[in-house]
């Protein structure tokens, strides 16, 4: 067993060609192979978001707090709140955030495949971001 106490782990700044505006990332989970799960919580300020991007084994976000958008290509991001979860299908591209107005937090989990989470894509456009939500 190994047991991480709170505050233990420096919270990881997220990177600028990965996300729009200052998201900050606690780790949660990322044990080594065969164990798979990822879990981050992952706090978004007004107005910032991630690139778009896939999981090559999909997504569950679990909104944790304020008020933020997710993305899917082609259609106005869906609005959610505290308490909602999301499920990003396999290889879906798609992009989440904090509401322009509204700082956002969730709770993200995903597996690794070969040991990676993620494909990244480009930065959501400032046109994309402010599309009226669904
Ligand atoms: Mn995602």
């Amino acid at each position: 067993m190994d047991f991480f106490p709170a505050g233990s782990r420096a919270a990881v700044r997220g990177a600028a060609d990965r996300f729009t505006g200052t998201v900050w990332q606690d780790q949660i989970h990322s044990a080594a192979e065969p164990a798979r799960l990822r879990a981050l919580r992952v706090f978004f300020e007004p107005g910032a978001r991630t690139a778009w991007h896939s999981h090559p084994l999909g997504q569950i976000l679990h909104i944790t707090g304020g008020t933020g958008l997710v993305g899917r290509r082609n259609q106005p991001p869906q609005l959610v709140r505290a308490g909602d979860s999301i499920w990003i299908s396999p290889t879906e591209e798609h992009w989440h955030g904090a509401a322009p107005g509204s700082c956002m937090e969730h709770i993200a989990m995903h597996e690794a495949q070969n040991g990676f989470v993620a494909t990244w894509m480009e930065l959501v456009s400032d046109e994309e971001y402010l599309l009226s939500p669904a």
